[in-house]
């Protein structure tokens, strides 16, 4: 009942921002999508976000994202899309954005492609509470295997790191950290055969990455996607990439209230914290 009337408050707010005036972002801004799961029976939701996204904004593939970052573009605002966690169901999401000519980054764990009980693996590792209604198939619940990364990477999407277990907490060991971070670059890269330049920090960011987490990560990728919400302006830290997070089971309404600007003011005090790290 709670999720429903917040739900219902989103709704309310998001399309009422919007009506207003639009978002009001200035053609510098970029806004990185951050999404998940992408169930088969929720891909039109997919699509008619895409629609709308191109009438608002410029889409981003990862190269263009670079060229963004490095001060190129400028004729936004733009949106760039991003996958987390590597879940299965995301191939014909991928399928379906290159046939839409979008090309997005998708951030995987190695432990989850080798596990051989995937399903068990998610739950404990990835995603403890699910949503029926939302994932309820085997594909819902298994891990992209290498010959789809591989597919995906030849339609044009990009593949990075989220971490050797997704697992990684500002607790563990140097050793453990190391594995985390460093070990699951070369594993991909290996495995693909093409250079992994982006890191998506896992869980919440602050909870993960501890100080020398954050150098590994600059030390080892050239992008740090990270869990703090916002849209970005240049001059861009490219170790500090703010996301937005949608899920395809949201209503265009909650979409819109999570691409304003209401909801930015109380993440300030997270960003801070680690970029006092
Ligand atoms: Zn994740």
């Amino acid at each position: 009942m709670r999720k429903k009337i917040t739900q219902a408050i989103k709704w309310l707010m998001g399309t009422a921002e919007y009506a207003w005036g639009g978002f009001g972002y200035d053609p510098e801004e970029c806004i990185v999508l951050c999404l998940h799961s992408t169930p088969h029976a929720f891909l039109p939701q997919l699509e008619k976000t895409i629609n709308w996204l191109k009438r608002e904004f410029t889409i981003l593939s990862p190269d263009d994202f670079e060229r963004y970052c490095a001060g190129e573009l400028k004729s936004g605002p733009y949106v760039l899309f991003t996958f987390d966690d590597g879940i299965r169901n995301n191939y014909a999401a991928a399928e379906l954005l290159h046939r839409k000519g979008i090309h997005a980054y998708f951030f995987v764990v190695p432990a989850f492609v080798e596990s051989v009980n995937p399903k068990s693996y998610y739950l404990e590792h990835i995603r403890p509470i699910v949503d029926s209604s939302f994932e309820n198939k085997p594909v819902d619940f298994e891990a992209l295997q290498i010959a789809e990364l591989l597919a995906m990477r030849s339609m044009g999407h990009r593949i990075g790191s989220h971490s050797s277990t997704h697992d990684l907490a500002a607790h563990m060991t140097e050793a453990q950290t190391i594995h985390e971070i460093v070990d699951s670059k070369a594993w991909l890269a290996e495995r693909l055969n093409a250079p992994i330049t982006a890191f998506c920090s896992p869980n919440n960011t602050n909870f993960s990455i501890n100080s020398f987490g954050k150098k590994l990560i600059q030390e080892h990728y050239s992008y740090h996607f990270t869990t703090f919400p916002g849209p970005q302006n240049r001059p861009m830290d490219t170790h500090l990439i703010l996301r937005r997070n949608i899920e395809l089971n949201w209503s265009l309404g909650q979409i819109k209230f999570a691409l304003g600007k209401w909801d930015l003011k109380r993440w300030q005090a997270a960003i801070q914290t680690y970029k006092d790290l």
